[in-house]
């Protein structure tokens, strides 16, 4: 079954370390091989679908840059991970997201563009020249220098249930958003304060 890809960090950096997960209990890797990395890609609109099997046919001809190109992505996650969940307290994990970032940046040519998409909306995308593999992390990077050149780490947050792994950018006019998702992790806090406070009712009656 494909994994379906949630968007919900409202960055794409922390979309992008959400592909890291948690379903059923179980971690999980969305991106499970190259193909996947490309779906994921091409379902933050940072990817055409043109692009996508122009790239796809070249991961055919060249499986181990392709799988190399996977490996990378992991790797950026990672740091981004660490620059999601620590990064506002701990200078070392800026300065090793910052090393990151650059690296990712300057072995990538390519020419930079603004689309037009056929439903009105506008899209920044890299065309890669050269190494098709390279420039594919280029707008996730970005997005995450973005956060660190706007100062939005303050606003980055964990999921506040302990067993998700889920980053989001805390949008909220009073900075109060505390749940990935309302209708999952939220949802369950809400229902064990209702069982704990029905519990309470139940000691409180039979003092
Ligand atoms: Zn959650």
């Amino acid at each position: 079954m494909p994994h379906s890809f949630v968007f919900l960090g409202e960055r794409l950096w922390l979309d992008f370390v959400n592909t890291d997960d948690l379903h059923r209990g179980v971690r999980t890797d969305a991106l499970r091989d190259f193909d996947a990395l490309l779906g994921w890609l091409e379902a933050a609109s940072v990817l055409d679908a043109e692009r996508a099997s122009g790239i796809r046919r070249r991961a055919q001809q060249q499986p181990a840059g392709a799988t190399a190109a996977l490996a990378d992505a992991r790797r950026v996650r990672a740091v981004l991970r660490a620059l999601a969940e620590r990064g506002i307290t701990a200078n070392d994990v800026r300065q090793n997201a910052v090393r990151e970032i650059n690296r990712v940046l300057g072995r990538s040519a390519g020419i930079r563009r603004l689309e037009g998409r056929p439903d009105g909306e506008f899209v920044r995308s890299f065309v890669p020249v050269g190494d098709a593999f390279a420039g594919l992390m280029i707008p996730v990077v970005e997005s995450a220098a973005d956060a660190l050149v706007l100062g939005e780490l303050l606003r980055v947050r964990r999921c506040a249930d302990q067993r998700c792994p889920r980053v989001f950018f805390d949008g909220t006019k009073n900075g109060r958003r505390r749940w990935c998702d309302m209708t999952s992790c939220g949802n369950r806090a809400k229902a064990a304060r209702h069982r704990r406070k029905l519990t309470e009712d139940r000691l409180v009656v039979s003092r």
